[in-house]
């Protein structure tokens, strides 16, 4: 089951409070702010800023 539209309002970046974008494959929520993305593993998103993958670049969906 992908993550519904009600558990992405909830969540916002732990860095900046900011809002989140899920990723095209619903496997990761980008954060464009800190471009960083967390993963989401088992449809639970990993909001933890140590375990966060840095971003080159904004993948298309977050632009
Ligand atoms: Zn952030």
């Amino acid at each position: 089951m992908p993550l519904d539209k009600e558990l992405l309002d909830i969540l916002a970046c732990p860095k900046c409070k900011g809002d989140i974008i899920l990723t095209k494959k619903g496997n990761g929520l980008i954060c464009k702010a800190c471009m960083l993305v967390y993963e989401v593993k088992d449809d639970i998103p990993i909001m933890l800023i140590e375990e966060a993958k840095k971003l080159d670049k904004l993948p298309d969906e977050a632009i």
